[in-house]
């Protein structure tokens, strides 16, 4: 049972964080307005008059991840785990994230283990490092894997996984428009990567 330590990238651990200034909220709304024209309507109407206002307003709850180091909500653990040693899972942690390539929903679930060494983190915590990487653009493959590196560096476990099932709008509602197809992404450190026998006793766990 290899242990396997894989360092965070920077670029996983806080993308966006190099990223140009953030233009001020009356250059959004008006690139809303732009949009509004783009799609053939008119941005003066009454029923439009306050949507570049609210859809600005839903950028900051859908992209509120940017703003948040997942780095720091692990980082308050506990070392007394009273000889606890086997696996720590929360499944099925819904989650809404947005393709970086249309920007378009991304609606799922993720399953999150990892078998602690010496560290445990509050249960909620890592529904929260779901969060903070959803409420970023995402692909999800990239997204698997950031939520899997991120508490392998923190945690030191002996090994995390990570199986997150999603739905892509930008193909169920345009493009190939396939609706009732999911996409299934896993990534398996340490333990859940080496021993066949831990990874298994996972994915039984998720029904897989
Ligand atoms: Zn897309």
């Amino acid at each position: 049972m290899g242990v396997r330590r894989q360092p965070v990238a920077p670029d996983l651990a806080r993308d966006g964080a190099a990223a140009p200034e953030r233009p001020g909220r009356a250059e959004a709304e008006a690139a809303v307005r732009t949009l509004l024209r783009w799609a053939g309507d008119d941005p003066l109407r009454e029923g439009l008059a306050g949507t570049p206002e609210r859809v600005v307003r839903a950028y900051e709850e859908f992209f509120a991840g940017y703003g948040q180091d997942p780095v720091e909500i692990l980082q308050r653990t506990f070392e007394e785990t009273g000889g606890y040693d086997e696996m720590v899972l929360l499944r099925d942690i819904r989650f809404e994230s947005h393709c970086e390539h249309h920007m378009a929903p991304i609606i799922g679930v993720a399953h999150v283990a990892y078998l602690p060494k010496t560290r445990v983190v509050g249960i909620s915590k890592l529904a929260r490092i779901v969060e903070v990487y959803a409420r970023r653009l995402q692909i999800q493959e990239k997204m698997t894997a950031q939520i899997a590196n991120t508490i392998d560096a923190v945690l030191q476990p002996h090994g995390v996984a990570v199986v997150i099932e999603a739905t892509h709008q930008c193909m169920t509602t345009r493009g190939v428009h396939k609706p009732g197809t999911s996409m299934v992404t896993s990534r398996m450190l340490g333990v859940f990567r080496d021993d066949p026998k831990t990874r298994r006793e996972f994915l039984g766990m998720i029904g897989k």
